[in-house]
């Protein structure tokens, strides 16, 4: 069967969800932390499994000999991820999972943030798996589900100078996800996936402007300055400077790169940011 790790979260409920479009729900597991969370996944036939990074009992029957396996990677911050991520590489190896696929980070980001997915990365190589890299590049989701601030203060305020960023919708990454799931001659791959366009925060503010009617500009600000402003609308300072050190990282193009991969995996156009912008301002 497949199993998918994060499957109540927002990258991993979409992966589900190509997944129950191409094969039966029963050969499907979600692997959750919440039960209660994944109970209309579980109404659909899907099978869920309980179990949590922090503990390798947890993760004990959850994987077969032979399963294929979405290691979405965690997101808490303060954690040891890449001890969390060992405790599920450990358990498809211990059971003989044909396939490990792994949402890592792409290959030219050298930002803090980065550290986490290159351990895991070599963690999976070590053990001997099948592996896929999944790399993913920046959600257009990461921008478009901030708007309020930018709304209210007509203003996008960012650390990454001119840098530009070829990001895609969450979907378009769990449609690429779902393909290497479901289709064979992945193993070893490494795909750097990004959107199939890189825009700038200049054009995201013209963009924000021509759909909003409001003027809206870019308020490009020195590193400092913005984890300044994070912290100062709340943000714990080491997740501040986190998200600093991903806009430096984007001021030097670490972001911008463009390599095809994802929409040769889905068969599809990268979706634009002007589209996901769309759907934020209508939800
Ligand atoms: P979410 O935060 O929505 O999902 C994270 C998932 O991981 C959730 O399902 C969560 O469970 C699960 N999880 C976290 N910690 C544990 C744990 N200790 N044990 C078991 N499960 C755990 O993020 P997205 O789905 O949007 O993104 C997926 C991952 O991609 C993120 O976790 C992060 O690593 C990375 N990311 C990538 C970005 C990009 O632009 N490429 C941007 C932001 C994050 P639960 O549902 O119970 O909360």
């Amino acid at each position: 069967s497949i199993v998918v790790t994060g499957a109540t979260g927002n990258l991993g409920r979409f992966v589900v969800e190509g997944l129950l479009e191409k094969v039966p729900a029963e050969q499907i597991t979600a692997v959750v932390r919440n039960r209660e969370k994944a109970a209309g996944l579980a109404a659909r036939g899907v099978r869920v499994a309980v179990a949590n990074y922090d503990d390798p009992t947890s993760f004990e029957g959850v994987v077969s000999a032979g399963d294929k396996v979405l290691l979405v990677s965690g997101s808490e911050a303060d954690k040891d991820r890449v001890a969390q991520h060992r405790t599920v590489i450990g358990a498809a190896k211990a059971a003989g999972a044909a396939l490990l696929a792994y949402t890592s980070a792409p290959g030219a980001l050298r930002a803090a943030l980065a550290d986490d997915h290159r351990g895991t990365e070599e963690a999976l190589v070590a053990s001997g798996l099948p592996y896929v890299l999944l790399r993913n590049g920046w959600y257009n989701e990461n921008y478009t589900e901030q708007l309020a601030p930018v709304l209210e203060h007509g203003a996008v305020t960012q650390a990454a100078g001119e840098g530009r960023v070829a990001s895609a919708a969450r979907a378009d990454y769990a449609a690429a996800a779902v393909a290497v799931l479901t289709g064979e001659g992945h193993e070893g791959k490494t795909y750097e996936l990004a959107g199939d366009t890189a825009w700038s925060f200049a054009e995201y503010a013209a963009e924000l402007s021509r759909q909003t009617g409001k003027e809206i500009t870019y308020n490009p600000v020195p590193e400092e300055t913005y984890v300044g402003i994070l912290t100062g609308a709340g943000l714990p300072e080491p997740f501040a400077r986190i998200l600093a050190g991903v806009d430096a990282s984007i001021a030097k193009g670490e972001l911008a790169g463009t390599s095809g991969d994802l929409s040769r995996l889905t068969g599809r156009p990268t979706t634009p940011i002007a589209d996901s912008i769309a759907a934020a301002l209508k939800g």
